[in-house]
């Protein structure tokens, strides 16, 4: 498919379960080989949105498109396309490692000479290339897990669903797990991972998906790396974090930041201050330009490379003051 159109297409997506609406009108697109970390407090909604990108759980309204597939017309096609880890998955424990690996592979679309193949690549790139005849009853904790996160990525999908895909494995799996993401996305792969580990994710996420309470709170690039085209499909305009320091104290600082249109202020002293701008570079210099033109003696004015962390708490923190007002 083309990169220029979107991976994951979610355009007004409400799910209910009696008496809780857990997704509630969320839309977005999500560019094609990048991750997504799925980020929200619990019963935010995360793994009903996946379970209905996944094609298991159906929407009371709204679209859904995987790699340009209708998931809610074509639910098996889309398979073929993607690959899902579910947050409580089961293995079959009298199938061996390869034996559940070709199950489903094949469940998923890959027939005849090509299964063998694909089989000892997935097995491979999830380090089980020793364990291929051993029964998943046999395995740990952590080696069912592989063996799951095997299982849908065994036929190489274009799009990759995953729900806790790290809980149960130890730090070097862990590790592992990180590059192996990283390495789908460099070849093509997009992927959603949903983990309360903030840390993990932001070792190889691209973007920032924040629910909360079945809304879409925040959606955007976390990497200054992302090509425009991608920023250009996010569905919310950017809010870069940008660091004012000046050269000595101005007691008129904060006054003065607060009147900047397309700015607001997250910290500020009499001689630094922390704002986030609203759009691009261009946005940046006409902030800086006022500053300027204002008499403001700025010494340095940067970005400030926040991590998943800190963009994850203020996007929650903003959301929940919105909802208090
Ligand atoms: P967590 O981080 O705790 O895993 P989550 O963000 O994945 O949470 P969901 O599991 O999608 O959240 O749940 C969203 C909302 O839907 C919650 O209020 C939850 O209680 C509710 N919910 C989930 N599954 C069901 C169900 N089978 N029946 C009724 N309500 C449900």
């Amino acid at each position: 498919m083309s990169t220029a159109s979107p991976a994951i297409s979610v355009a007004g997506v409400t799910y209910i379960y009696p008496g809780t609406r857990a997704l509630d009108a969320v839309s977005f697109d999500i560019p094609c080989a990048s991750v997504t970390a799925l980020v929200g407090p619990n019963g935010a909604g995360k793994t009903t949105l996946l379970r209905c990108i996944a094609g298991l759980d159906r929407p009371l309204t709204g679209e859904i498109t995987v790699a340009g597939v209708d998931v809610l017309e074509e639910p098996r096609l889309a398979h073929e396309r993607m690959g899902y880890l579910s947050d409580f998955f089961g293995l079959y424990d009298e199938l061996t490692v390869r034996q559940s690996l070709m199950h489903a592979a094949s469940a998923n679309g890959v027939a005849g000479e090509k299964l063998a193949a694909t089989v000892t690549q997935a097995a491979e790139r999830l380090e089980l290339a020793d364990r291929l005849e051993q029964r998943c009853a046999a395995l740990s904790r952590g080696l069912r897990q592989r063996v799951a996160i095997g299982q849908a990525i065994v036929h190489a999908p274009d799009v990759l669903l995953l729900d806790e895909p790290a809980s149960g494995l130890d730090p070097e799996a862990r590790h592992s797990l990180a590059a192996l993401f990283t390495r789908l996305k460099d070849e093509g792969m997009t992927l959603i991972v949903s983990s309360h580990i903030l840390a993990e994710l932001d070792e190889y996420s691209t973007h920032m998906l924040v629910l909360r309470g079945g809304k879409l709170i925040e959606h955007r690039p976390l990497s200054q790396t992302v090509s425009r085209s991608q920023a250009d499909t996010v569905a919310t305009v950017a809010e870069q974090p940008v660091r004012v320091r000046l050269a000595w104290a101005y007691p008129g600082l904060r006054e003065q930041l607060a009147a900047l249109p397309g700015a607001r202020v997250i910290e500020c002293n009499s001689a630094d201050a922390l704002l986030l701008v609203q759009g691009a570079a261009d946005a940046q210099a006409a902030v800086l330009r006022t500053l300027i033109e204002a008499g403001v003696p700025v010494s340095s004015f940067s970005e400030e490379h926040e991590n998943l962390h800190q963009s994850y708490l203020r996007s929650v923190q903003r959301a929940a003051g919105v909802s208090a007002q």
